[in-house]
């Protein structure tokens, strides 16, 4: 089967991608292995310098109709009291809400569908090898098998997972990795705009009011103490487990969960590979995570999925001829735009996750928020929160 583009993953990087390739007339495949609604491994929290693209992917309507209320303010709960200050508010003066990945990610890809775009799902990419001047992309599901042909492929497949794809990192094992843990609770007494960071021993969180009366609570801990969690609660689940650690560590977790229920069970994914990686490379484009990926202490990643998508779609809406040498000059095009829009995000991110996860560091940062409360506030301003997509000011 022959298409201008196939795209594979069909999260919020690769749904954009594919919408605005399908948008511009070309014929776009998106595969897609799991069957939606899923879950997933996340906070939820999208910022709202992202409701112009959303709407330009023909779901913003329907993103302000399902998701939470605004937030407005950030804070740091770690041991003591919580600190708090404003949330930077978006050139359109709206502020971000959380929505669960379930309905994010089914909007999303529906609307690829809508736009034109051929949707497998549940079918898994294999293998991308070139053929002639174009790549072709083994397709799975079940016993039967596929190749899609295409002049561009793009990689929206994630980062968490290992695989035969050129595009998929190797699986690590390292003391450092950070292993990401989620719930949704129900009955929280959190407050409606708020958005706390939890900074805790080995590891940072958040937790953020979404859809539908649910209020998740994410967080990445460190291999090495999730181990050391891990034996104090012994017979406990790992989530659960890193739960407990959470609830020692935070008093405004303990009480803004004191009469609330889980709903659901704890979530786990990993580990993450946060950092700058090509995103161009092998003739594959990359969009997402696996083109770079932040800490989600600054809980940007969807943001940073939708925008590279769009960026990709734009850099090759430019290119008249998408042979060899026509992709070429979108990749370093693109490569470019990428490191523009997300460089400066990623490495705060690292720093901030580097700070809040050390006891001794995360104690001095707490000092240090609680004599400068406006630097959460600038915090967030770094971390893109409020960085206007190109083309969509
Ligand atoms: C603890 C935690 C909290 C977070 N909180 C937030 C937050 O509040 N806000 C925020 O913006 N970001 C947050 N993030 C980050 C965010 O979840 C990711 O950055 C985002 O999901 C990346 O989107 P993506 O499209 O690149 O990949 P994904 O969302 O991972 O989507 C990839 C898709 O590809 C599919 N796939 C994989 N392999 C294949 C294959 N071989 N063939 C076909 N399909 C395949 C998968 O099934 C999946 O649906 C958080 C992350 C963690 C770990």
């Amino acid at each position: 089967m022959r298409y201008d583009a196939v795209v594979i993953g069909g999260g919020p990087s690769g749904s954009a991608v594919a919408t605005a390739l399908a948008r511009q007339g070309r014929a776009v495949a998106i595969v897609e292995r799991s069957e939606f609604p899923r879950s997933k491994v996340c906070g939820e929290f999208i910022s709202a310098v992202n409701l112009a693209l959303l709407d330009r992917l023909g779901v913003g309507d329907s993103i302000r109709a399902l998701a939470g209320p605004e937030i407005r303010r950030v804070a740091l709960f770690a041991g003591g009291t919580g600190i708090e200050a404003k949330m930077p508010r978006a050139p359109t003066n709206a502020f971000g809400r959380a929505l669960g990945r379930d309905v994010l990610d089914t909007l999303l890809l529906e609307a690829a569908a809508e736009a034109g775009a051929t949707v497998l799902q549940p079918w898994q990419a294999v293998d991308a090898v070139p053929d002639g001047d174009d790549m072709a992309v083994h397709v799975e599901c079940k016993d039967e098998q596929r190749t899609l042909v295409a002049p561009i492929v793009v990689a929206a497949h994630g980062s968490w997972e290992p695989g035969g794809l050129p595009s998929q990192m190797k699986k690590r094992h390292q003391p450092s990795d950070f292993l990401g843990f989620k719930a949704h609770f129900r009955d929280s007494s959190l407050p409606p705009d708020l958005m706390p960071l939890l900074a805790f021993p080995g590891g940072y969180g958040g937790m953020v009011w979404s859809d539908q009366g649910r209020m998740s609570i994410s967080c990445c801990i460190r291999r090495d103490r999730l181990a050391q969690v891990r034996a104090e609660h012994s017979g406990m689940a790992a989530g659960e487990a890193v739960f407990r650690h959470i609830l020692a560590a935070c008093p405004g977790v303990a009480e803004a969960l004191r009469h609330a229920r889980l709903d659901g069970s704890w979530l786990a994914a990993g580990p993450i590979r946060p950092g700058l990686r090509a995103a161009y490379a092998d003739d594959i484009f990359r969009v997402g995570n696996i083109a770079g990926e932040s800490h989600p202490i600054i809980a940007e990643g969807i943001s940073m999925a939708l925008q590279s998508g769009w960026l990709l779609a734009g850099e090759l809406a430019r290119v008249p001829d998408w042979n060899r040498a026509g992709r070429r000059q979108a990749g370093l095009r693109y490569a470019a735009a990428w490191r523009r829009q997300f460089a400066v995000r990623i490495l705060t991110a690292s720093a901030l996750a580097g700070l809040a996860s050390r006891p001794l560091t995360a104690g001095a940062m707490h000092q240090f928020v609680r004599a400068f409360p406006a630097s959460l506030f600038l915090g967030a301003q770094l971390s893109g929160k409020i960085s206007v997509v190109p083309g969509l000011g």
